[in-house]
Formats: structure tokens, C-alpha cells, sequence
């Protein structure tokens, strides 16, 4: 019990808006209060739960559909259809007057570290520091309406792993995360904690993920794949947000960047690689990545490439509003940012119209926590339609991190990852800033009547 009060007095220091809804949810959950019981969420909801939907987004069809009724049993979807009858003791949840669609789901965040605009400020803590303090962001992302998160990337390495796993036991609340478990860079390169005199020696944890060869590619992989990762994050190119980075240079070869795949492919692992210029986004697709994060500098060769391999673009076009509005920012970050950003979204319209498979990806830790949605209406303005920018939040999301049988959409045998807002996204998608009704595995985390 005191746990959850300082976790809840945490919370509401930070992030006070949210203190209702928490305090609500806080009183809502007996099970948190007794003895042996801090693993609130691992407690499986029984029963049935119905909710009757007033519009329904199917994003699997790309329509939206009308009173539709959705029986949920346990953390799973049972059915869903115009005229179910309603299962007798079913808990009966009235969104009626709502839109009703598939729980969110960010595939770039990076939540288990905070939100610095200058990365140094991670040698000021210990990792345990870094670990509580990070509790909120996984809070906020949930509460926001993503109930799932491809997380890619951690100067800490693993505390990702951790934090997934804490939230799976129900520890804290957060939604269904996907980890990489640490960069894989070069040395000095854009996943390095750069900044530092050459003869400062960082820990293990902090520098875990450097690899200069095929071979200590290889390595790196092998050491993360047996620690936990789902997923491997490689830097092709250099970054906006590392000191003495250039993001227009290539940092991987081809060669590493095919050893990286075929290692993560040797244990069911995805890549995904960084990647800002125009080559180093062509050495990734070519070698077989998932996704290219960022895409920044893609050319119509690049675009070509990705349709060609399918590969994913996941292009984070809102979080230069923030670069360049947080106060600090370091001069050589906000530098390379102008320069890009614009270019970005030019590169967003063409990879749109040229019909490129396209996820949802925010680089959540550069805006702050919990405003992801915040990108749908950039994405719209860029050239998606409504319906376009939610399927990439929702059935292309799953796709990419591969696990359309357990989420993505409202369907019958998938996890009952459900959100709700007051009007219709299709009209007005930045109603997805204010989601109203959040429920992850059949579980309500958020219901603003
Ligand atoms: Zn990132």
C-alpha cells in the first residue's frame, strides 16, 4: 500500500492532470491494497465485459461502422458484430456516444529513459534513478491511449527489458512493450553517449551496444538476443540529438548492417535502423531491415527500395515542434534539426503518394511523454487521410512488430486493447489527443464519462 501512495504521490507531482484519473483508478483497484498484492494489473479481469460501440473504426477494412457490439471475456476479444446478444452477467460498458477503435500503438519510443533534451544529464544518475524516474513515461504513453509500444532504444542498456517486464507483472501501468534492450552502433556513433573527454571510461551498461565489425555486430546481437530484446536497433547513418554527429555521414557498412539482420534473423529478431541520409537508408533496405526510423533524406531510389522490399518507414514528422521550442536543446542539436526537418515532411507526402508501407513512430523522449497523438494531425496535413494515419498507429503497426494475431484491431481472439473518443477521428483526427476510454487486456485504465 505505501508503495502505491508514493508511486500515485510520484505521479501527480509530475504529470498533475492525470492525478484524477490515477486517484480514480487507484480506488478502483481493491486488489493493489492488500497485502502481497503490488502487482495491481497481473490480476486477470474475470467475467465478460460488453461494450457497445455508437461508431467503430475497422481498421482492417478501412471503415468506419455503427453500433457495434463488443464482447470481451477475460483479456481477450470473443466477438464483434451489429446484433450479439448480450451475454447474461455481463458487465455492460456504454461508448455509444463515442468512437470506439483498436488500443494505439507508437513503434518509436524510448520510455525507459527520460526525457533530456541534453543526453549527458544520464551521467548524473545512477540507473536505478533513472529506472524509478522513468515510471511516469510508461503511465502517461498508456494513459494516452497507446496500449502498445515498439521501444527502440536505451542509453541504459536493458532497462527497457525491466521495465517491460515490471509492467507486465503489473508492477506499474504502462502498455504492451516491444524493447530493443540497447543501441547498436559504432563507436562515437549516433547510439553513443558522446560528449565526453577520450579518456572517461563509461560502464558496461552505458555503452553496451557499440559493435565495429561484422563480427562484434554479431556479438552485440547474440548478447542482447539472450538478454531479453525483442527487437534489434542498428544506427546506419548519424543522429539529430548526439554531439559531434553528422546525421548526413554513414556510420554502418552494408556489411554490418547484413550481419546485424542475418544474426537477429538466426534468433526471430526484426532490425530497425536509424537512419537520416539518403545512402545510409538504402544500405539498410537493401540489407533487409523491418523499418527505417526517421527516413529523413529519402530519395526517390530510397522510396523505390522500400516498396520494392516492403519496408516500413516510420517517420517521426511532429517532434521537430518540439526540438525547437524546448529552451534546451543544444545549439549543435537544434543545428542539425533545421536542416532536416522540413525535408522530412516533403519526404513524408512522397513516401505517402508513392503507396510505401508507413507506421505510427513519434521518437516519444524528445517530445515529452504522453503527447504521441499529437502527430496524427501532422501526418494528415503531410498527406495520410484520417483512416491512413490510424492504420498505421493500429493494423500496420502490428504488422511491423509481428504480431497482428495478438493486436491491431478489434477482432474476435485478440487482446482487448480498446480506446474511445467523444467525436470521430475520420472528421477531426485530433480527437486522438483526447482519448476518453483506455483498456489494455480487457482491463479499463481510463474512463472519462
Ligand atoms: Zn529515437
Amino acid at each position: 500500500m505505501r508503495k502505491k501512495i508514493i508511486l500515485l504521490m510520484l505521479t501527480c507531482s509530475l504529470t498533475p492532470l492525470l492525478c484524477t484519473a490515477q486517484q480514480a483508478l487507484a480506488a478502483a483497484m481493491p486488489a493493489a491494497s492488500s497485502p502481497g498484492a503490488a502487482t495491481a494489473g497481473a490480476v486477470p479481469p474475470a467475467g465478460v465485459t460488453v461494450i457497445r460501440a455508437g461508431k467503430f473504426i475497422d481498421v482492417e477494412k478501412g471503415r468506419e461502422l455503427e453500433n457495434q457490439i463488443i464482447v470481451i471475456r477475460g483479456e481477450k476479444i470473443e466477438a464483434v458484430g451489429a446484433n450479439l446478444g448480450i451475454p447474461e452477467g455481463a458487465k455492460v460498458i456504454d461508448l455509444s456516444k463515442m468512437t470506439v477503435l483498436p488500443g494505439l500503438i507508437d513503434c518509436h519510443t524510448h520510455l525507459a529513459d527520460l526525457a533530456d533534451a541534453e543526453p549527458l544529464e544520464v551521467l548524473k544518475r545512477t540507473a536505478v534513478e533513472t529506472a524509478y524516474a522513468a515510471i511516469p513515461n510508461a503511465r502517461v504513453t498508456l494513459l494516452a491511449g497507446f496500449t502498445t509500444v515498439r521501444d527502440v532504444g536505451v542509453y541504459r542498456a536493458l532497462n527497457d527489458v525491466a521495465m517491460r517486464d515490471a509492467i507486465a507483472k503489473g508492477i506499474f501501468i504502462g502498455p504492451r512493450m516491444y524493447v530493443a534492450g540497447a543501441y547498436v552502433t559504432i563507436s562515437e556513433g549516433a547510439g553513443a553517449m558522446t560528449g565526453l573527454s577520450p579518456d572517461i571510461q563509461l560502464p558496461l551498461d552505458l555503452r553496451f551496444g557499440e559493435a565495429n565489425s561484422p563480427w562484434e555486430v554479431r556479438q552485440r546481437i547474440r548478447e542482447l538476443a539472450h538478454r531479453g530484446a525483442d527487437h534489434i536497433k542498428v544506427l546506419s547513418t548519424g543522429a539529430v540529438l548526439t554531439h559531434g554527429s553528422n546525421p548526413k555521414s554513414i556510420e554502418f557498412t552494408p556489411e554490418e548492417l547484413r550481419a546485424a539482420v542475418e544474426e537477429a534473423a538466426n534468433f526471430g529478431l526484426r532490425v530497425e535502423a536509424h537512419a537520416h541520409a539518403a545512402e545510409g537508408i538504402k544500405n539498410a533496405i537493401r540489407a533487409g531491415v523491418a523499418s527505417i526510423e526517421h527516413a529523413t533524406l529519402i530519395d526517390d531510389e530510397g522510396i523505390a527500395l522500400a516498396k520494392q522490399h516492403g519496408t516500413y518507414l516510420d517517420m517521426d514528422i511532429y517532434d521537430e515542434e518540439c526540438i525547437q521550442s524546448s529552451p534546451d536543446t543544444p545549439a549543435d542539436f537544434l543545428q542539425h534539426d533545421r536542416d532536416l526537418a522540413e525535408a522530412q515532411r516533403r519526404n513524408f507526402t512522397k513516401a505517402v503518394r508513392a503507396g510505401v508501407k508507413m507506421t505510427f513512430g513519434t521518437d516519444a523522449g524528445v517530445c515529452p511523454h504522453g503527447i504521441n497523438a499529437r502527430q496524427f494531425a501532422f501526418m494528415v496535413k503531410y498527406g495520410m487521410t484520417p483512416m491512413q494515419a490510424i492504420q498505421a498507429a493500429t493494423v500496420n503497426a502490428a504488422d511491423l512488430i509481428g504480431h497482428s494475431e495478438l493486436f491491431g484491431s478489434i477482432t474476435a481472439g485478440k487482446s482487448a486493447d480498446i480506446v474511445a473518443v467523444n467525436g470521430d477521428p475520420l472528421v477531426n483526427i485530433r480527437e486522438l489527443e483526447q482519448v476518453h476510454f483506455v483498456m489494455k487486456e480487457g482491463k479499463v485504465y481510463k474512463f472519462d464519462e
